[in-house]
């Protein structure tokens, strides 16, 4: 492909129309070549209004369906995105610059978290029991009313798929804020619901950027915000949402630990961590990018360097989010090397030939980084894996203790015992065991600890469902001759 698409200009989509709104535009940029593909619209307080006014008006019609009614529209969703699913994954490939199979990944895994939506009625029931003789009380599940999703860059498509189906299935309405670097998936996900039936209101896109997520924040009309970005946003987000008395959930950023220890299986552990660390570039929260290698690893080291080289940028390698992505990451090889590391595999100045103008940074593998270098702790989001080495088990830990974030950790061992440890004592709310991804499938829930997540619920699977419902106790008594004990 020498060029990409053209698409036409985004608008948001408010009570089941597509609006023109927004006082300015930017341009949407395909990272596979620097083009601009479209533009968006940054909009304001007052077109969020307008979507609010719109999610609220819907509300009370959505709220009084049935859960089994709700989930029939993604039952019809769902296969709709089956049936269109190779123009959605080209569609996130293009906005992107993931490759295309990973594209085609990332619509499955949305398909998958509309599975766990339709499966809501096989969960939520409520509870039920007679407290005192003759006395009922009960709990049921309601939703909140118009709730507000704000998703980054690096999955168009699944992220918002990780709020969306639950939330609106439990009897939410819903306002998503798209990435305004990547805004198309999601006016395709509002042609598709429309499609499938669900009422206008019901699901509004606003796009934007700063100011939109301050609207959001600050909006009476707003019950609930989740948020997925970095650190520094979710906490700024996390803060004003409480702030104005909403309940919110903001995932931020990574720093994720895998821990290798010399009896680790050599070609499974070399693979699972440079596919951790290069897959969509390194641009996943989930990403490896401190490899601990503890004690006498260097056979999995080279290993891993060879596995490194079998990956092209352009291949099976897909270009960064921007410019300044790219520089940002290349800045950080060149000041580890500064600081006395040693570059193993380079990925630095890759292009791709006819795609010069595109984003990309070849695979690197950084060998001696020290826990104190900037480079072991701060996110860099790029396909770079750092190794640091500790003498025994005990300080591998204490190196992945010490990081501000706690997403993701994981252990390459063949030893339960030892894995075990690593499991007790990671700090981090996802952990694999020679699992390089540990994403927890549906219907476990996906979030991080510490700096990698603000908020007591999870994002996904049961631990959501807390998040987008409240508790609703009535106790009942029908019959006047019951005996009660002490409440009549
Ligand atoms: P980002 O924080 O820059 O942007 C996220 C959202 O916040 C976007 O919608 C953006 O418009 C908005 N935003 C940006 N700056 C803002 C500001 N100053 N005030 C208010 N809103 C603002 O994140 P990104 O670059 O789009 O995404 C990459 C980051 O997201 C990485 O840190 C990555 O680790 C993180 N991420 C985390 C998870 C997770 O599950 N923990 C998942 C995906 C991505």
């Amino acid at each position: 492909m020498n060029s990409v698409a053209q698409f036409p200009e985004v608008k948001n989509y408010i009570n089941g129309s597509f609006e023109k709104n927004g006082n300015s535009h930017i341009d949407v940029l395909s990272p596979l070549d620097g083009k601009s593909i479209s533009k968006v619209p940054m909009s304001t307080y007052s077109d969020l209004d307008k979507a609010v006014a719109a999610a609220k008006k819907a509300f009370p019609a959505w709220s009084a369906l049935t859960l089994k009614e709700r989930v029939q529209i993604f039952f019809r969703y769902r296969q709709l995105l089956e049936k269109n699913r190779q123009e959605l994954a080209e569609l996130v490939h293009i906005e992107n610059g993931k490759t295309i199979e990973e594209a085609y990944a990332e619509v499955d895994k949305s398909i998958e978290l509309c599975e766990f939506a339709v499966s809501l009625p096989q969960i939520v029931s409520n509870e039920v029991q007679e407290v005192s003789r003759g006395v009922e009380c009960r709990i049921e599940k309601k939703p909140l009313g118009v709730v507000a999703s704000i998703a980054p860059f690096n999955f168009p498509n699944m992220v918002p798929h990780w709020t969306m189906p639950n939330a609106i299935a439990l009897g939410n309405t819903m306002i998503l804020k798209p990435s305004e670097i990547v805004p198309l998936s999601a006016v395709r996900m509002a042609e598709l619901l429309k499609e499938a039936g669900l009422p206008d209101g019901v699901f509004n896109v606003v796009n934007g950027g700063k100011e939109i997520v301050e609207a959001i924040c600050d909006h009476p009309g707003i019950e609930a915000v989740s948020f997925v970005g970095s650190t520094k946003v979710a906490k700024l987000v996390y803060q004003r949402a409480t702030h104005n008395l909403k309940r919110c959930v903001a995932l931020g950023g990574a720093k994720n630990h895998l821990i290798v220890l010399p009896d680790a299986h050599l070609e499974m552990t070399a693979s699972n961590v440079v596919a951790s660390m290069s897959g969509c570039a390194g641009q996943r929260c989930m990403a490896a990018a401190v490899m601990v290698g503890v004690d006498k690893v260097q056979h999995i080291i080279d290993k891993m360097c060879e596995e490194a080289r079998k990956i092209v940028p352009g291949k099976n390698l897909g270009s960064v989010i921007s410019k300044e992505a790219k520089e940002r990451i290349e800045r950080y090889i060149t000041e580890a090397e500064q600081a006395g590391a040693k570059v193993l595999v380079d990925g630095r100045g890759a292009v791709v030939p006819g795609h010069e103008n595109g984003f990309y940074v070849g695979p690197t593998v950084i060998d001696f980084v020290t826990p104190d270098m900037k480079i072991a702790k701060e996110e860099v989001f790029g396909p770079v894996i750092s190794i640091v080495r500790a003498k025994d088990l005990n300080e591998a830990i204490e190196i992945e203790n010490s990081s501000a974030y706690g997403n993701a950790a994981a252990v390459f061992t063949q030893s339960g015992g030892l894995a075990k440890q690593v499991i007790e004592r990671a700090s981090a709310g996802m952990i694999g065991v020679n699992v390089g991804v540990p994403v927890p499938r549906e219907p476990f829930s996906f979030g991080g600890w510490n700096e990698s997540k603000f908020g007591t619920c999870d994002i996904t699977g049961k631990s959501s469902i807390e998040f987008f419902t409240q508790n609703k106790k009535t106790t009942v008594k029908w019959n006047a001759e019951a005996k009660t004990n002490w409440m009549s």
